[in-house]
């Protein structure tokens, strides 16, 4: 099959795919307790994807184009073997980078097995350093610690430099990123400033709530000068800047003050198996029926090269008081 490009020319080369709605946070901008309290229902086993659907599934996206796989949840690692299925879509041809995002609880028990099993680089989640600005954000009281021995043990597995992702959220932790920034300079780590975002319906985004990049910047950047560096690629999500002083990078992630849609080439398949081609969207389309129901190779190649030929999305792009009426899928099913 032919690499395949959407009505904007927008090749399709990177798919993320959740492996779990679960999650062991209960972070305040993405899966709010109060919504996904103790009687949410879950996906059940049997509604999600199995391992080797999951590899199936990947190869036809490699056959459409696809080249880079980002395993994301939920929480990934809540999902039992994960090592066995980084395997076996190691093995997928055409796919030449396999990542994972994970809030990192987890991670120092598995770096190696799963660097081991091909898995190449690690984004970690850490919105704060302070134990009480964490606790607040990730809402179950997991201190930064647990998080930061997992970012040295996936450095350690040969997994870095480690991305870290930090939701910047006005009057919850945006205290917290020359204290950020001060930490990772010099690491090698790289540490990743997002602007929050109205994904989803639960977190009861407001723009008041948003820290614009170039204030994030600017802040850092008084403290330690700071310079911009080129897009590595096309799709790079990230606004990349080095410091002056040689003390490595940094990136901001501004989809709401500085959207990327026109160079969007990220598909999200959730653990259910519903494709979805906006982080934004709020409709995905099924793929788990057809491969279940005995769907050829030909087949499902073609029926995700007609999703991905009529996509026109660009949320961030059009974002408006009336687009964000539309109702959205929840961040945590399609992970972000
Ligand atoms: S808003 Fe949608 S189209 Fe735009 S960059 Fe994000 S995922 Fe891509």
């Amino acid at each position: 099959m032919e690499p395949v490009t959407d009505t904007f020319a927008r090749p399709l080369h990177d798919l993320r795919i959740s492996v779990t709605d679960r999650c062991n946070f209960r972070c305040v901008y993405c899966m709010p307790k109060e919504v996904f309290g103790h009687d949410f229902e879950f996906l059940r086993r049997s509604q999600i994807l199995t391992f080797e659907e999951i590899e199936r599934l990947a190869r036809m996206f490699a056959g459409a184009g696809v080249r880079k796989l980002r395993l994301t949840g939920g929480e990934p690692l809540l999902r039992r073997d994960l090592e066995r299925l980084v395997a076996m879509l190691a093995a997928v041809p055409g796919i030449e980078d396999i990542a994972m995002t994970t809030n990192g609880v987890l991670l120092a028990r598995k770096a190696q097995a799963l660097a081991d099993a091909g898995l190449h680089r690690v984004t970690v989640s850490l919105d704060s350093l302070d134990d009480d600005v964490f606790a607040a954000v990730n809402d179950v009281g997991v201190p930064a610690a647990r998080v930061l021995e997992g970012i040295e043990a996936a450095a350690a597995a040969g997994l870095g430099p480690v991305k870290v992702n930090m939701v910047v959220k006005r009057g919850l932790n945006d205290t917290s990123i020359l204290e950020m920034a001060g930490h990772f300079r010099g690491t090698g780590h790289v540490l990743r400033l997002i602007e929050y975002m109205d994904v989803g319906a639960s977190n009861g985004w407001r723009l008041d709530d948003v820290v614009p990049a170039a204030e994030m910047v600017a802040a850092i950047g008084a403290e330690w000068p700071l310079e911009p560096v080129e897009s590595a690629y096309r799709g790079e999500v990230a606004n990349r800047y080095r410091y002056r002083d040689g003390g490595g990078e940094i990136g901001v992630i501004a989809s709401v003050t500085q959207p990327f849609c026109r160079d969007c080439t990220r598909a999200r398949l959730s653990a259910d198996g519903r494709l979805y081609t906006c982080l934004f969207a709020n409709v995905g389309r099924d793929l788990r029926g057809p491969l279940r129901a005995g769907a050829s190779d030909a087949d499902l190649e073609a029926l995700i090269g007609r999703i991905w030929g009529r996509r026109g999305d660009r949320y961030s792009e059009l974002r408006t008081a009336e687009t964000r009426e539309s109702p959205r899928v929840e961040m945590s099913y399609i992970g972000g």
